[in-house]
């Protein structure tokens, strides 16, 4: 299908220049700058994916994030779907107290506040120098085992500092009752294939979401649209709506 040709390359080559991009997504650097009262570009980019989020869910997720290409990359290394639970949990733990580290920080810095979109950056461009590439591999490294040993996406699903961002974002949306897009499924004409489950990059039981009528509630969902592309009954629909809370 021609949307996920155009989704795998986009997200791909946000992978190719994530030595570029890694100081506009870093967790770190944000409270190195809070320091200092600055507000740095990982500070604009995570408020971008929350405004994002109230619209389009986790969008960024599924066709913008280079930790999104790089792992679907390894999903030819290890396809099995990453086991759910508890483990999912885990990033709203590491996510917690981390915002919790950013705004003591905040409290704590000195200085007036400022802007700085391109903080410790060199021309905009992340990694540029030696040294960086430990941290720039070091981060590859955090991403790939848990991908590696859980599953698709495992970084996504147990250890991603940014998908809560998302999760809240969709939330916020959905409290204001904002038009957003999410995937809508008509279950009658569901033959039970499976190739959305099959398709899922994430890995989640896409074919089960459609007979319990969950699939616009998962959290776990990046709006890939894999599973809407590969259904051959045209069960699984994009919907950009304004949706009743049930
Ligand atoms: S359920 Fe569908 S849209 Fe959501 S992550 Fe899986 S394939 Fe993508
Ligand atoms: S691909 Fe479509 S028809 Fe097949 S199980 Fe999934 S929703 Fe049902």
């Amino acid at each position: 299908m021609k949307r996920q040709k155009i989704r795998r390359t986009v997200i791909f080559i946000s992978f190719l220049l994530f030595p570029v991009t890694i100081w506009y997504l870093s967790p770190y650097l944000i409270i190195q700058a809070a320091f200092e009262h600055i507000l740095n570009g990982s500070f604009w980019v995570f408020m971008g994916m929350l405004v994002l989020s109230m619209f389009a869910g986790r969008v960024w997720c599924g066709y913008f994030c280079p930790a999104g290409g790089l792992q679907e990359c390894l999903g030819r290394c290890n396809d099995k779907p990453a086991k759910g639970g508890w483990r999912n949990k885990i990033k709203y733990v590491i996510w917690s107290l981390w915002i919790i580290g950013v705004i003591v920080t905040y409290i704590l810095g000195k200085n007036d506040v400022t802007v700085d979109f391109f903080y410790m950056t060199d021309h905009g461009i992340s990694v540029t120098e030696i040294y960086n590439y430990v941290i720039y591999y070091g981060v590859l490294l955090i991403l790939v085992l848990p991908t590696l040993i859980g599953g698709k996406r495992g970084a996504c699903h147990y250890i991603c500092w940014m998908a809560p961002f998302m999760v809240v974002g969709s939330s916020i949306g959905r409290f204001l009752h904002l038009p957003q897009l999410h995937i809508e499924a008509d279950k009658d004409k569901c033959i039970s294939c499976n190739r959305c489950n099959k398709a899922c990059p994430m890995g989640l039981d896409v074919k089960s979401m459609v007979e319990e009528g969950t699939n616009s509630k998962c959290t776990e969902c990046i709006q890939c649209g894999e599973c809407v592309d590969e259904c051959p009954k045209g069960v699984l629909k994009y919907k950009f709506l304004w949706r009743k809370n049930k």
